[in-house]
C-alpha cells in the first residue's frame, strides 16, 4: 500500500514502467487505482488514459464457483499451462468480503504455488472497498493495466456469492463456472443467473471414482443448457470436466476457450460486446461519481436528514424535499 512515508510514483514514470512490463510499476499503479486519496485518483486515471491507447489483442476470461470447489487450483493449472504455451498470465479477483476476511480468495498465494512464484504471471488479490461497485471498478482497471504491461491472458477470479459474479460478467470475454459433481441434484444450489452467464460449465475433480458422476452431470447440464435462450454471442456454451489437480482435461477447456474466441472475433461480437462494457462502465462510473458527491457532502448530509423527518411527518411530499435538496446541491456546485 502506498502510504505517506512511500512518495507517490510520477504518472510518466508509471506508464514508461509498464511499457516495459515493470511489475512494480504495474502494482504500483494498480495501487494508485485501488487508492481513495484524490491526488492518488488522479495520477491514477493519467496511467490509464496513456494505457488505453495501447489496446493490444487479449483475453479476459472470468472465473467463478463456489468456495472450495477448486478455483485456485485451475487457475494455477489453467494457468501454467498457459505460460508454456508462451502466454503471460495476470490474475486479478473481484471478492467484495475480502476487505472483512482480509481476503478470502487469492489472498493466500500459497495455493498457486508455481504461478505465483512465476515471472511471467502476475497475481493481484482482490481489492478491498466497501461497495461491490468500488471493488469493480478497481478490478476493471487494474485489468486495463496488465494488458498494457503485457500479459495478454486475464484471469479473474470471484467467489460465487452475492452479485460479484454479475461484476465479473460485465468486464470479461468469457465466463467459466466451475462445479462439482453433486449427488444427483445437479441443479440444486446453483443460480440460475449465473448458468445463464456461463460460457462454459466445468466439472472439476473428476478423476478416480469421481469420473462417472463428473460424466454424468456433463450430460444433465449439457441438456440443461439447451434449454435456455440462445446467446447475443451466438455461442452455445459447452459442459466439461477436469481434474485440477491432476492437470487433465485442462488442455480440452482452453482449446474450447480459444474455440469461442474464434467464433466471436469472427461475427463481430468480441468487439461489439467490449464497446458495450465500455458505455456500461461509463454510466457506471458517472452514477457512482454523482451519488457519492451528493451523499459526501455534510452540509446535503444534514439537510437530507432534516428533509427526511419532515418527509415521514408528512409535512412536505418526497419530490418537494428532494427537489429542494437538488437545488441546494447544484448552488454547491457553483
Ligand atoms: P477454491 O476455494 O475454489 O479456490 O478452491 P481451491 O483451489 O482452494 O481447492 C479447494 C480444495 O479442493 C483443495 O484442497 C484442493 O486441493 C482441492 N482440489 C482442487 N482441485 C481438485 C481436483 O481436481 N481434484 C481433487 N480431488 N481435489 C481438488
Amino acid at each position: 500500500m502506498t502510504n505517506q512515508r512511500t512518495p507517490v510514483p510520477a504518472p510518466e514514470d508509471l506508464i514508461l514502467g509498464i511499457d516495459q512490463s515493470d511489475t512494480t510499476s504495474l502494482a504500483r499503479a494498480i495501487t494508485l487505482v485501488e487508492s481513495e486519496n484524490p491526488e492518488h485518483l488522479s495520477k491514477a486515471a493519467r496511467v490509464i488514459e496513456a494505457c488505453l491507447k495501447s489496446r493490444p489483442e487479449t483475453k479476459r476470461i472470468g472465473i467463478t464457483g463456489v468456495p472450495g470447489v477448486g478455483k485456485s487450483t485451475f487457475i494455477e493449472s489453467l494457468g501454467m499451462s498457459l505460460i508454456n504455451a508462451g502466454h503471460s498470465v495476470a490474475v486479478l479477483a473481484i471478492d467484495p468480503t475480502s476487505s472483512l476476511s482480509k481476503g478470502s480468495i487469492l489472498g493466500d498465494k500459497t495455493r498457486m504455488t508455481s504461478l505465483s512464484s512465476h515471472p511471467k504471471a502476475f497475481i493481484r488479490p482482490s481489492a478491498s472497498g466497501d461497495s461491490l461497485g468500488g471493488v469493480a471498478r478497481k478490478t476493471r482497471e487494474a485489468i486495463i493495466l496488465c494488458e498494457a504491461a503485457g500479459y495478454d491472458i486475464i484471469l479473474v477470479e470471484t467467489v460465487g456469492v452475492g452479485q460479484s459474479e454479475t461484476a465479473v460478467h460485465s468486464m470479461v470475454d468469457f465466463f467459466l463456472l466451475l462445479k462439482l459433481a453433486g449427488a444427483g441434484d445437479e441443479l440444486q444450489g446453483i443460480k440460475r443467473g449465473i448458468i445463464e452467464m456461463a460460457d462454459a460449465i466445468v466439472i472439476n475433480k473428476a478423476e478416480g471414482a469421481n469420473v462417472a458422476s463428473a460424466k454424468q452431470a456433463q450430460t444433465e447440464f449439457s441438456r440443461a443448457l439447451h434449454l435456455y435462450p440462445p446467446k447475443a454471442s451466438e455461442w452455445q456454451p459447452k459442459v466439461g470436466t477436469c481434474s485440477a489437480i491432476e492437470n487433465s482435461g485442462i488442455a480440452e477447456i482452453w482449446e474450447m476457450i480459444l474455440d469461442y474466441f474464434l467464433s466471436v472475433q469472427k461475427n463481430g461480437y468480441l468487439e461489439a460486446h467490449r464497446s458495450a462494457q465500455n458505455k456500461q462502465w461509463l454510466m457506471q462510473h458517472l452514477e457512482d461519481v454523482l451519488k457519492s458527491e451528493f451523499f459526501g457532502s455534510e452540509t446535503l448530509k444534514k439537510q437530507l436528514d432534516e428533509w427526511v423527518v419532515k418527509v415521514e411527518n408528512h409535512e412536505v411530499s418526497p419530490f418537494k424535499a428532494a427537489e429542494l435538496l437538488l437545488a441546494d446541491y447544484r448552488k454547491e456546485l457553483k
